[in-house]
């Protein structure tokens, strides 16, 4: 690591609320009220457990952002990043309305309020009785835009998580081989994710031959067999709340012919697609790259999902690379390009990497190598 690699302490600053502040009164929001969830920790650090208790950061249009939680959770949110940020943190007791006190704390004149996309209906409803004059709106399209573009903290974080999921993937002769079940691979799998690295393993798909040609099989009871083609699509978080998602698919002895034959057409595809990302270029058009190609060699029906989805404090989130998606590419995006050919019965196959956005174009997180890896079989 360089001197000027930025690090874990940079990523929660208070200029992401000051921007999150900005946002809410340029849509012409009053207020934001975000529960626990990614846009908690995306915009304090915090990460809170979501609960029947409220815990809510209030973001007004006008004056200062506050946290409000339980009493009994203050010294957690305290000794969280939220601590530094320079907010005020009240704790409320157990017979108190957490609702109203927020609402008293709001101004008269509120209009319109916006809450995280994820926040329980019970709290919306809450909310709503609190202050009856307001209408609700979704705070998801003020704070995806925020979210989608990384800071170099954020694409340093990205990179790490990167990395580590690259560490596990490098591992897998270890344990993927003929004999043993997908549920037997994945379960060694999800322990070298923690091993790698992360606090959680978020997801481990291990799809052998026909289970392959199921995008999201997790795991099964099937065993094996020499000649499999293995799809492993594996991902989790790191202590600071940046995910990792890389898929490689490996052949467990020598693959049919045929699927040579896909992978190779797959793979033209996943490079193409991944040395196209710029500026300017949009989520369809980037779509398009390698659906065009894929669907040239014959294989476009079996290509039947987007090629990415955005990453960052959740595995997905915007931007989507999908086709209908006129939205413009810009630096700091983070990104999966995973497409995939699935043909029902037989096998499939996808290679997916983590695009980060540059002005000079894109940059692979996943450093693996996507050539075939065939194991002894
Ligand atoms: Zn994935
Ligand atoms: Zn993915």
């Amino acid at each position: 690591m360089t001197q000027t690699e930025p690090r874990a302490a940079d990523l929660f600053t208070a200029e992401r609320l000051a921007l999150a502040r900005r946002a809410a009164a340029a849509a012409g929001l009053d207020a934001l009220l975000v529960t626990p969830g990614a846009d908690l920790r995306y915009l304090t650090g915090y990460h809170a457990l979501a609960t029947e208790r409220l815990t809510c950061l209030v973001v007004p249009a006008e004056g200062d952002p506050f946290l409000v939680v339980p009493a009994l959770e203050k010294p957690a949110a305290q000794a969280s990043p939220a601590g530094n940020l320079g907010i005020e943190i009240t704790g409320f007791g157990e017979t108190d309305d957490a609702y109203r006190l927020i609402a008293r704390r709001l101004p008269p004149n509120t209009r319109l309020f916006a809450v995280d996309n994820h926040m329980w209906a019970e709290k919306l409803l809450a909310f709503q009785a609190a202050l009856p004059g307001a209408q609700p709106g979704l705070a998801g399209d003020v704070l995806s835009v925020l979210r989608m573009r990384k800071s170099p903290a954020e694409v340093a974080a990205l990179r790490r998580a990167g990395a580590a999921i690259d560490r596990v993937h490098r591992r897998i002769g270890e344990w993927l081989r003929p004999g043993r079940t997908e549920r037997e691979v994945a379960r060694d799998v999800a322990a070298a994710i923690l091993d790698a690295g992360h606090a959680t393993a978020d997801f481990v798909i291990v799809g052998s031959g026909p289970n392959g040609a199921s995008p999201h099989h997790e795991v099964s009871d099937r065993v094996i067999r020499a000649g499999d083609p293995v799809v492993v699509d594996i991902g989790g978080t790191t202590p600071d709340g940046y995910c990792s998602d890389s898929t490689r698919t490996y052949a467990v002895g020598e693959p049919p012919a045929a699927f040579r034959e896909l992978y190779d057409v797959l793979l033209r595809a996943q490079t193409a697609q991944t040395e196209a990302v710029r500026p300017g270029v949009t989520a369809e058009e980037l779509d398009a790259v390698g659906r065009d190609l894929i669907t040239a060699a014959g294989y476009g029906e079996h290509f039947v999902h987007r090629t990415g989805h955005g990453i960052g404090m959740e595995t997905h989130e915007e931007p989507y690379i999908v086709a209908g998606s006129t939205r413009p590419l810009a630096a700091g995006m983070a990104f999966s390009v995973e497409p995939g050919i699935y043909l029902p019965g037989t096998f499939g196959a996808r290679v997916e990497d983590i695009v980060i956005c540059t002005e000079d174009g894109g940059e692979r997180l996943n450093l693996t190598g996507r050539d075939l890896v065939v194991l002894p079989g």
